[in-house]
């Protein structure tokens, strides 16, 4: 089967990590390009992959937040199961970095 992202390369079997949210879920069976490397997993792992996001906790992570105002400034809430998965504790500190109009990172000192 010929690459359908480089229209150039045929796809290989190989078994390939996972990475999700920076977190290796695990070894799995993909359809890797010899030329571009573009990698698809296929149906049966895909299900593989999501019971083990699931399992490790990191399914759902993103969430929609409220801005709320306190004092002067402004407030966002982080979901509980956000602030565990990056371990931010009440009263740590942490850089506030816009990336443009629409994004703002939190990066964690
Ligand atoms: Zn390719």
């Amino acid at each position: 089967m010929k690459c359908t992202a480089c229209n150039m390369g045929k796809y290989q079997t190989k078994k390939v990590p996972y990475i999700f949210l920076g977190q290796n879920i695990g070894v799995f069976e993909a359809l890797v390009c010899n030329h571009c490397g573009e990698t698809l997993f296929e149906s049966g792992a895909s299900d593989k992959i999501e019971a083990e996001v699931k399992r490790q906790g990191l399914w759902g992570l993103r969430a929609r937040s409220k801005i709320s105002e306190v004092g002067n400034g402004l407030d966002v809430r982080i979901p509980k199961s956000l602030a565990q998965f990056l371990s931010l504790k009440k009263g740590q500190e942490v850089i506030l970095e816009p990336v443009d109009k629409n994004r703002l990172q939190i990066v964690i000192d």
